[in-house]
């Protein structure tokens, strides 16, 4: 690699004047087009150095994780550069798992909105094959999956790779830590000699620079180079919420913060229009600032903010390029942004003149390596944030519903009032408690004091960072060269808090390795290799931790996938602790007590009871 790119400090997603617009990268109109529906204002770091050479058609190796816009960044010029009128495979990405798959074959779609005819192919196991095939048939223009089931296509010569003019490798070193290197090199064998070749990977071990070695040429080598700053006085924390219940989280955050003046970071110019309407229609007062708003209608709405007629503001990294409001007191990362210097320049808003702020960030499972990024350049730790429960709701509402009742009765005139209740308490010989509860009711139904919250799931999965104990599976051997636990008999242990163990009928007999189980989940049930704990192999069956609460279809699903011939025919393990140690360590163990479950309590008819006694 003879040729790197580091991305200039000043180049970055949010500076208005060194960025390159989207057209003058060389992309085509109609692309140009589709990505501004999409609501992009920019490109990222990595699209504006990627887009050029990948159109003139360079190879790339380009150092990015999720987040980054990596996606855009391969899919735009590969987009560009086919023939919609040949209806044959012409983009191949492979990507570790099938959720990146779908997600990229949904980037492309949109991307190529008009490309009249176009077919983009996601294919991954655990989908039928019949509708792969009848797809395949049809014509398609790019095919995106995992590296397994591209084999299977390959071997069965339903997918021909002949015509195949650029490949993408995405997210390299998971598939590498996935044990698919193999898979990999045999699809590129299947593949013209002549091609386009992008390989893209978070972090680039030397496994990953030989295959770059092996099968780039004279790649153009991106790398996105972060300087360290310190933000000392705003206090950071991190809540692990997936997109799904990113809007439902950050209600939860807006009613338990005590916040002044917030700031959201959203991606899109779309997006902080909608959030903001979101968050209207629930009842928190804010509103967008973006790109596409005239000079004049953006400094109206920064002066509401700044005059308290609102108190929270939805915006892209471009629209709040330099924002100061001193009343900012949270920033909100509502998405990730691409890099540590945007991250940095948005937390930034906050802790102006001399104050101390808040930063949440909202992160997905896949991003947490964003976060360590993060950590990195701030040279802080970001604090795990428990998503405020129930209780801290009910509790909120209630003191300040307490609250409201004390103003009220310092600063209203309530003398006609109280006749009103002293003439109602007279006639109905009524409780004035009961009155006051009655009223309470009424006053509530509106935002009731007790609300029902739509449920957020645990993410379980994400206990090692806060913990500060466990190792990180990031930081573990690659999964191939993962010691198996046989190697350390009566090192069986109990599975981590959130994780509950399988049994897999497959087993050292059958030749198995720790990666090979890794590999065929990850695939088949769209699982993160993050995700995947601990695994023990037996002669003939072997366990493995997963997250708790697998959805029965996928369950079904894994249950007849094949490693190595066999069928894992998996199922929870329900061996008890004392026969897995006895297992190991050749011990019996004392089975524990199991306990009485409490009655519980209920209070309403309690409460109904007290009532009957003292009439
Ligand atoms: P990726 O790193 O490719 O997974 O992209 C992460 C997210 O950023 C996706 O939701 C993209 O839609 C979004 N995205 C990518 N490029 C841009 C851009 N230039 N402006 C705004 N959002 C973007």
């Amino acid at each position: 690699m003879n040729e790197a790119v580091t991305i200039p400090e000043t180049q970055r997603a949010g500076d208005v004047a060194s960025a390159t617009p989207f057209a003058t990268l060389g992309l085509n109109e109609v692309l140009v087009r589709a990505i501004e529906e999409t609501g992009y204002e920019m490109p990222s770091p990595i699209q504006s150095a990627a887009i050029p050479p990948l159109l003139d058609g360079r190879d790339v190796v380009g150092q990015a994780q999720t987040g980054t816009g990596k996606t855009a960044a391969f899919a735009l010029p590969a987009l560009q550069r086919i023939t919609v009128e040949r209806q044959q495979p012409q983009i191949l990405v492979l990507t570790p798992t099938r959720e990146l798959a779908i997600q990229v074959a949904e980037a492309m779609q949109t991307y190529a909105r008009y490309f009249e005819g176009f077919h983009v192919l996601p294919v991954y196991g655990g989908q039928g094959m019949d509708s792969q095939l009848r797809q395949l048939r049809r014509g398609v223009h790019a095919v995106v999956g995992t590296p397994g089931r591209i084999q299977d296509h390959i071997r069965r010569g339903t997918l021909n790779l002949k015509t195949i003019t650029t490949v993408v490798l995405d997210e390299a070193d998971e598939m590498l830590r996935m044990g698919f290197v193999d898979e990999v090199e045999a699809i590129l064998s299947h593949t013209p000699a002549e091609k386009q070749v992008a390989l893209f990977s978070a972090t680039m071990p030397s496994a990953i620079r030989k295959i770059a070695q092996r099968h780039l040429r004279d790649p153009v080598e991106i790398a996105i180079k972060s300087k360290s700053a310190t933000v000392s006085t705003v206090r950071q924390r991190y809540c692990q919420v997936t997109s799904r219940h990113k809007l439902d989280a950050l209600t939860r955050i807006l009613e338990v913060e005590n916040f002044e003046a917030m700031l959201i970071f959203v991606r899109t110019k779309t997006l902080t229009v909608e959030l903001a309407e979101k968050l209207e229609a629930r009842g928190f007062s804010s509103a967008p600032l973006n790109g596409d708003m005239a000079q004049v209608l953006r400094e109206r709405t920064v002066g509401r903010l700044k005059s308290g007629r609102i108190d929270i503001l939805v915006a892209t990294d471009v629209a709040a390029r330099g924002l100061d409001v001193n009343r900012i007191s949270h920033v909100v990362n509502y998405d990730i942004p691409y890099d540590t210097e945007a991250y940095i320049h948005r937390i930034g808003r906050t802790a102006r003149a001399g104050r101390s702020g808040e930063a949440i960030i909202f992160v997905a499972p896949r991003e947490r390596r964003m976060l360590r990024s993060i950590e990195k350049a701030t040279g802080k730790t970001i604090d795990a944030m428990p998503l405020p429960s129930q209780e801290d709701i009910v509790d909120r509402r209630v003191s300040q519903f307490k609250a409201l009742i004390t103003s009220t009765i310092e600063s209203q005139d309530l003398d006609s009032f109280e006749s009103v209740i002293a003439s109602y308490q007279q006639i109905h010989d009524a409780d004035l408690s009961e009155i006051a509860a009655a009223l309470a009711f009424l006053v509530q139904r509106e935002r009731p004091l007790s609300p029902k919250l739509p449920k957020i799931p645990d993410q379980k999965f994400d206990d090692e960072r806060s913990s500060g104990q466990k190792q990180s599976n990031r930081d573990r051997p690659a999964r191939g060269e993962r010691k198996s636990s046989h190697d350390r008999p009566g090192a069986v242990k109990k599975p981590e808090a959130g994780m509950e163990r399988y049994r897999l009928a497959v087993g050292r007999d059958h030749e198995v390795l720790p990666k090979h189980i890794v590999g065929a989940i990850a695939n088949e049930a769209g699982l993160d290799s993050e995700n995947i704990g601990y695994i023990k192999l037996y002669d003939a069956f072997s366990t493995v931790d997963l997250p708790e609460g697998m959805p029965k279809d996928i369950f079904q699903l894994l249950r007849k996938v094949r490693v190595r011939g066999q069928q894992l025919r998996i199922e929870l393990d329900h061996r008890t602790d004392a026969k897995v140690d006895q297992e190991s360590t050749g011990k019996t163990k004392k089975p524990k007590k199991p306990k009485k479950p409490k009655k519980p309590k209920r209070t309403g008819e309690k409460k109904r009871e007290k009532r009957k006694e003292s009439a």
